[in-house]
């Protein structure tokens, strides 16, 4: 058997519907790094795409409309009948996504349990959310032609989603429809003991052991799952190898590291026109307003760095652009304010008629815009608490263009710190020695600027997002043609 058409699913699909005034619905493009490197192989192998499209829709008939003529990104070619819109009754979508995704699934995956709530009724309302992706999922298995020899891959994404998998493999076995499984986790998967306080933690693994394979950016997160499989559920598993037995089955765990489409930032980077108009050497920072991602603790090394180091006094200024999120959940509220009050103490306490050591936006800045910045930044911040990737130090190099180039600084926490070797790494809880850190990124000798720069960029190069697409399928792949041997 070869793989055949492929159906992703996740939360949202490629593109959000909006309705204009008079009532006519129009999609509107998302562009993330994900859809353009999914997007082609599900266009260019006759597959489809399961997601909710961003609004609720009444009329269960109205077509989803085409794309617009003068769209040029990726999803473009996706035609409508190549798309299920996901429908889900608005307080059960609330409650699953605002809830048990966001206020749950979240901070615990984060390892931050006391930010997660555990409500009865959002777990209900994600239950239901996940049994209606699953039967979505089916009836476009189901529309898929059957062609002998080849199995369909569904590819099925992210936290949201992570119980679908055993229905659709159980509602495929009832109707004999074979079908191969992925899925693939955005976030970090936790320790055992995080895991554990989860109330129906051995659901949510008995959701993702219905896959063929289970996959995460990081070794770690691989050892986490396995861990919990076996002390959860009492699996057999394998470490080594990173197999998991369940239900007579043997599941897959692999390690598969997110890449970004860096030719197209270094293309960003190359025609984007020069933004600072300073001789300041500027530090960067570019993160969604989230507390996973450590803006408070890198404020506050950033002031140690000025009081410490006084010298970097009119020199060197903190650019910090964070994207507003989830804005109506009052943790992220809270953390606006927090961050407004902080800078403003800081920027009152060492401003100089001249100068002001933070520039802070408060919004969200295009790719394009975003390219400029990387590349002529002397210093890329990435210091998050906790993350399963980040992109923005990946997109950082990629935009490095400049020679000499500036320095990569990434937590040791973020999956990006676990394979970016030759960037400074920094624990951002170590609020002294970050802003030594800081210090050595800005004093660091051209030459080594240079070395370090040029391996990471290196790597991204080979590992990008596409990389990673051909790396699941043949992960996917490989399922198949295995099988075909043992048999
Ligand atoms: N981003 C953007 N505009 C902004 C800030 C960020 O388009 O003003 C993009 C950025 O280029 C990156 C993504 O948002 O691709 C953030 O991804 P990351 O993995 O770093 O963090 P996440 O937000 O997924 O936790």
């Amino acid at each position: 058997a070869s793989s055949g058409s492929m159906i992703v699913v996740s939360n949202r699909l490629p593109f959000v519907l909006k309705r204009t005034k008079d009532g006519k619905l129009i999609r509107k493009a998302s562009a993330g790094g994900l859809v353009t490197a999914v997007a082609p192989v599900v266009i260019n192998g006759n597959g489809l795409w399961v997601g909710w499209p961003g609004i609720h829709l009444e009329d269960p008939n109205e077509p989803i409309p085409e794309s617009d003529p003068s769209d040029i990104t990726p999803t473009s070619g996706l035609k409508s009948n190549k798309v299920v819109a996901v429908r889900i009754d608005p307080l059960i979508f609330d409650s699953y996504y605002n809830g048990c995704c966001n206020a749950t699934f979240w901070p615990l995956f984060h390892s931050m349990p006391d930010r997660a709530t555990f409500k009865r009724e959002h777990w209900k309302s994600y239950v239901k959310a996940n049994k209606e992706f699953a039967e979505c999922t089916m009836e476009a298995l189901k529309s898929l032609p059957r062609v002998p020899n080849e199995v369909p891959l569904i590819w099925i994404h992210d936290y949201h989603l992570m119980l679908a998998a055993n229905w659709i493999r159980q509602a495929a076995e009832d109707l004999e429809i074979n079908c191969k499984l992925g899925f693939f986790l955005h976030i970090p998967f936790p320790p055992w003991d995080i895991f554990r306080l989860f109330p129906w933690s051995d659901e949510i693994l008995q959701g993702m052991l219905g896959c063929d394979m289970v996959g995460f950016h990081i070794t770690d997160y691989c050892l986490n799952f396995v861990d919990c499989c076996q002390r959860n559920l009492g699996c057999r598993v394998d470490r080594k190898n990173l197999l998991v037995e369940h239900g007579g089955r043997t599941v897959r765990v692999r390690p598969l590291p997110i890449g970004i489409p860096f030719d197209r930032f270094v293309e960003l980077a190359e025609k984007a026109p020069r933004v600072f108009s300073t001789n300041q050497k500027i530090i960067l920072g570019v993160d969604r307003l989230d507390y996973t991602k450590g803006l408070v603790h890198r404020l506050r090394a950033f002031e140690k760095l000025l009081e410490n180091y006084p010298e970097h006094i009119e020199k060197v200024s903190l650019l910090q652009i964070s994207v507003p999120s989830r804005t109506d959940v009052k943790e992220y509220q809270d953390l606006k304010e927090e961050m407004d009050q902080l800078v403003g103490r800081i920027n009152g306490q060492f401003t100089t008629p001249n100068w002001s050591p933070i520039r802070y936006i408060y919004g969200c800045v295009s790719q394009d815009e975003l390219a400029a910045f990387y590349r002529d930044a002397a210093v890329g911040l990435v210091t998050p608490l906790r993350d399963g990737m980040n992109l923005v130090a990946k997109e950082f190099v990629a935009c490095q263009i400049n020679i000499p180039p500036g320095v990569l600084i990434v937590s040791p926490f973020a999956g990006a710190g676990e394979t970016m070797h030759e960037a400074l790494i920094s624990n951002p809880y170590e609020i002294d020695d970050a802003s030594e850190v800081i210090h050595r990124a800005l004093t660091m000798p051209e030459d080594e600027r240079i070395l370090r720069m040029n391996y990471l960029r290196r790597r991204e190069k080979l590992n990008d997002v596409d990389y990673w697409t051909k790396s699941f399928l043949s992960a996917m792949g490989s399922l198949l043609t295995q099988e075909d041997h043992d048999d």
